[in-house]
């Protein structure tokens, strides 16, 4: 399986559908086995879905990587 932090280095591509069937097929597998990480997916599709209602269909860097920045921190800070 693959770690949180491969699971991060794919997320935005998961998120815009910009990656590999190869690939989703480990993030899903991932997302099934590590909560942490469905809680991201989780904000992520909602914050997805939000910003392709509203107008722009990119998800802008400076929308993702906030969430991710924010979900890396508590992981880190729960482990610790
Ligand atoms: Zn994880």
């Amino acid at each position: 399986m693959i770690t949180c932090e491969e699971f991060f280095a794919e997320f935005g591509d998961y998120l815009e559908n910009h990656a590999s069937p190869e690939v989703c097929k480990e993030l899903e597998f991932h997302l099934s086995q590590c909560r942490a990480c469905h809680v991201l997916y989780d904000s992520g599709r909602k914050t997805v879905k939000i910003v392709t209602e509203s107008n722009s269909f990119e998800l802008p860097e400076s929308v993702s990587e906030p969430i991710i920045d924010r979900v890396m921190a508590r992981l880190r800070t729960g482990r610790s």
